[in-house]
């Protein structure tokens, strides 16, 4: 939610291009605490639209989560991709619990008992053609789907399928395309933590093997090899 204060100070009326150059030197955590502090920091860091807005959220991100260099999912802005990223703020859904995770399927980072409360995994009463393009986690052989975001689409499946049938089929191509898209980044990032997983638990003490896994791990975001 966007504060409501507003403030009376010198720093509030710097040109966008000073503060741009003052917000370089932040780092994302910063920047969320600036955004803030008043409702003018908050248009300035907030616009999904402005080039200089995400190009700000993008600089913090390369300069200060240097691990994390791939680019956020197809639609997605820099500032929701960094605020993702920042896991120490806790599931953003209770705003409680600490221990979270991110579901690039959703785009959402919540922690387990929100996940339990806002997916679903039997969804019987929607359409299949619907189901079929829909985002999920896969959880024990499961598929868990996003509540919300189900329904919102139902609602907009319904009422394009009252209309041209043409209408309906370029409305799910196009969705389809969206959520293959997220779902292929989802699995990108799997596929990441899997092997920081294995290069951490079982190469570490084998340089060798280390020296063999170096192309693989440097295409996604894994830390860099320690230097000896
Ligand atoms: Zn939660």
């Amino acid at each position: 939610m966007p504060p409501t204060l507003t403030i009376n100070s010198p720093i509030v009326n710097l040109p966008p291009e000073l503060f741009a150059k003052f917000c370089s030197y932040l780092s994302p955590n910063d920047l969320f605490k600036l955004s803030k502090v008043c409702r003018k920091f908050y248009c300035y860091l907030s616009a999904p639209n402005s080039f200089s807005t995400q190009q700000i959220w993008k600089k913090s991100r390369l300069t200060f989560m240097g691990h994390v260099w791939s680019p956020p999912p197809k639609g997605m802005n820099e500032k929701r991709y960094v605020e993702l990223l920042i896991t120490n703020l806790g599931c953003e859904i209770c705003n409680i619990s600490k221990h979270c995770k991110i579901y690039w399927a959703f785009g959402v980072r919540c922690c387990s008992e929100c996940f339990n409360e806002k997916t679903v995994a039997d969804i019987m009463d929607y359409p299949q053609e619907l189901i079929d393009i829909m985002p999920f986690y896969n959880k024990y052989g499961d598929k868990y789907y996003w509540k919300e975001q189900l329904d919102l689409e139902l609602n907009q499946y319904t009422s394009i399928s009252h209309g041209r049938l043409s209408n309906l089929k370029s409305w799910l191509d196009d969705k389809k395309n969206i959520f293959d898209s997220r779902m292929k980044y989802a699995q990108t990032k799997q596929t990441s933590r899997s092997r920081f997983w294995l290069y951490h638990n079982f190469l570490t003490p084998r340089r060798d093997l280390r020296f063999l896994f170096r192309p693989i791990y440097s295409a996604y975001d894994c830390p860099p090899f320690p230097q000896s």
